[in-house]
């Protein structure tokens, strides 16, 4: 008997028949896929991308050379230098963040007692030369100054669930 049944299965092509009522099924399902790049997925405020480092309003840089940042690095992706100046304060002389060694944990942001390192919500970024995955500190300031206003905007969202 159940060889019978087997062969009508395999006559009737019953695996194929399956197939096709699931295709049918899906087919009037809602559509989850999204046709990226034209569209785009929601993005938490809190999204983890490109670093930037920021500047007061007065065009100020923020970062203080305190290396809490590069001390807290899992990855050593950061490297600074910094050097005192005249007025007492520290400034950094050098601020590289190695992409390739970045593994977008957030600690830098969340370690930076001034907000100056931040991670923006840009994720689409490629590099085509060698050496392109070092963000030096005019690269990352020229993210910053680009893209403050979104970058304050998430920041000020961040801090209502803080
Ligand atoms: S996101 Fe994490 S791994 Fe990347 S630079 Fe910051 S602390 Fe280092
Ligand atoms: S980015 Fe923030 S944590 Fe890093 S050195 Fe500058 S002030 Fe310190």
């Amino acid at each position: 008997m159940r060889r019978l049944i087997q062969l009508l299965k395999t006559f009737t092509l019953w695996e194929l028949l399956k197939g096709l009522q699931l295709t049918l099924r899906a087919f009037f399902m809602r559509k989850v896929t999204v046709q990226y790049p034209e569209e785009k997925t929601p993005q938490s405020s809190r999204f983890r991308g490109l670093h930037a480092l920021r500047r007061y309003p007065n065009g100020e840089e923020r970062c203080i050379a305190c290396k809490l940042c590069e001390a807290v690095c899992p990855a050593l992706a950061i490297t600074i230098e910094s050097e005192a100046h005249d007025d007492g304060t520290r400034r950094t002389t050098r601020y590289d963040i190695d992409l390739f060694k970045c593994v977008y944990c957030g600690f830098c942001e969340e370690a930076c007692p001034v907000d100056a390192i931040v991670e923006t919500r840009i994720f689409e970024y490629h590099m085509e030369e060698r050496g392109e995955n070092i963000m030096t500190k005019e690269k990352l300031l020229a993210v910053g100054d680009k893209h403050e206003a979104t970058i304050a905007a998430d920041r000020a969202e961040d801090a209502k669930y803080r």
